[in-house]
């Protein structure tokens, strides 16, 4: 659930009237609720409570800063995938040792970086990579400690561009080969191997694949264990589901229930990386109604965020409630099927289609439901528009987290070479 309600026919993000945020800050907008995040965080850290595990926040589902904070405070660690990730995580002051970096394609300034920060461990994704993080660490004179993500190979039924866990995608390594490592482990002499790592994909909504996944790297862990490998990690990734139709995901509690005994068994400390499960619904994204055109097939509703303000109805094929604002006092109001698109150049650029929603006008707001996770971090600079700004709501309280970028911003980079 979600602080984002209506009160009589007015949308509010936690004690703040909505409309009321659009004449402060204008639009697009991304808004995010404290209270939402905390809560999603806790669920998970509730539901594992038997374990106590080390619960990292998937930084690039939402990398503001006042959202990272917000976690960190709550004592949250963090998964980063890049240096500027990283970054980002030590920046609000999360611990290092709270800090594990994923990616299938670290670069060695990035991996000196996470060395000397001292984080808690890499999650290498190749045999190439080990080479390149032991002569990282070599130079720096350190022994660090390293997971292997391995791939299980398993079937999930979401989009195919986020499924992370076959053998076809890029990430982690196949298990008869991370076990062959493992063994080999003593050719790295500043490399601790000492755990193991899986994430499978995401937005996924049934416990079943997980259990699969975690079958598969137990039945690794205790190969390694007959053979004298004793690890201390077992990461098991992000990935959980969350509503933005009607799926039917599993709760935090029954993700638990499903994995837990496997997870005790091992006895080895468990590491999680959520990021949608606990941004998704944390955020909205506000637009307004730019124009209303009809044409013989189709109504648009013309609006002022687009594909580069959020990407995954145009990249995933997406679904995102979209609500109004202002709801009309008559709640039996006829409905009007909508393409709602944004301005950008492109015919993929669009935020729903075929949408059956009461009737808009210019000028209009809708929120944008569901956006906080993978959307202000996807969006990008496209047809040279400003990125919008983000807003944090804590109960009656406004921050502007970041500013709107200005036409300055857009060419801050650029030179013009002399004698052009
Ligand atoms: C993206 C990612 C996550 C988070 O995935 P969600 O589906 O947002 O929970 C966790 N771990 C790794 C390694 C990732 O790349």
């Amino acid at each position: 659930m979600h602080e984002f309600r209506y009160k009589g026919n007015e949308l509010y993000c936690e004690g703040v009237k909505i409309s009321r945020i659009a004449k402060r800050f204008d639009t697009p907008l991304y808004i995010y609720s404290r209270k939402t995040l905390i809560d999603h965080y806790r669920k998970i850290k509730k539901a594992f409570s038997a374990i106590r595990p080390l619960i990292c926040f998937s930084v690039k589902a939402n990398s503001n800063l006042a959202v990272l904070k917000v976690l960190a405070n709550q004592s949250a660690g963090m998964d980063v995938v890049s240096g500027g990730e990283l970054y980002r995580a030590l920046k609000v002051g999360v611990a290092p040792q709270r800090i594990v970096y994923a990616g299938v394609g670290k670069r060695e300034q990035e991996i000196a970086l996470a060395i000397k920060a001292g984080i808690l461990l890499f999650n290498a994704e190749s045999f190439a990579e080990l080479g390149l993080i032991e002569r990282a660490a070599g130079r720096l004179r350190k022994k660090v400690d390293v997971s292997l993500r391995i791939n299980p190979d398993v079937e999930i039924h979401t989009h195919r561009f986020i499924t992370t866990g076959r053998m076809i995608n890029k990430f982690g390594l196949d298990i008869r080969t991370a076990e062959e490592i493992f063994l080999r482990s003593r050719i790295f002499s500043h490399l601790n191997l000492v755990g193991v790592h899986i994430h499978i994909g995401s937005q996924i909504t049934e416990g079943r694949p997980f259990v699969l996944a975690i079958k598969k790297a137990l039945h690794l862990i205790k190969r390694l264990k007959s053979k004298g490998v004793q690890l201390k990690y077992f990461n098991i990734g992000g990935g959980l589901g969350i509503v933005y139709r009607n799926e039917r995901p599993q709760t935090a509690d029954e993700f638990a229930q499903a994995v837990l005994p496997l997870l005790k068994e091992t006895k080895l400390k468990i590491i999680l990386e959520p990021g949608r499960f606990i941004a998704g619904n944390s955020g909205i994204l506000l637009t307004k109604v730019v124009y209303v055109k009809k044409t013989p097939k189709k109504n648009f509703a013309i609006v002022d965020a687009g594909m580069n303000d959020l990407i995954r109805p145009a990249l995933y094929g997406a679904y995102h409630e979209i609500l109004p604002v202002v709801r009309a006092k008559d709640k039996a109001e006829r409905k009007v099927r909508y393409d709602v698109v944004g301005p950008i150049c492109e015919s993929g650029d669009f935020l729903a289609q075929g949408r059956d929603m009461p009737i808009v006008q210019a000028g209009d707001l809708l929120a944008v439901m569901s956006s906080g996770a993978y959307g202000f971090v996807m969006s990008s600079n496209y047809n040279s528009r400003p990125r919008v700004a983000e807003v944090l709501i804590d109960k009656n309280k406004v921050s502007l987290v970041r500013k709107r970028e200005s036409y300055r911003d857009l060419i801050r980079a650029e030179v013009i070479p002399k004698g052009l």
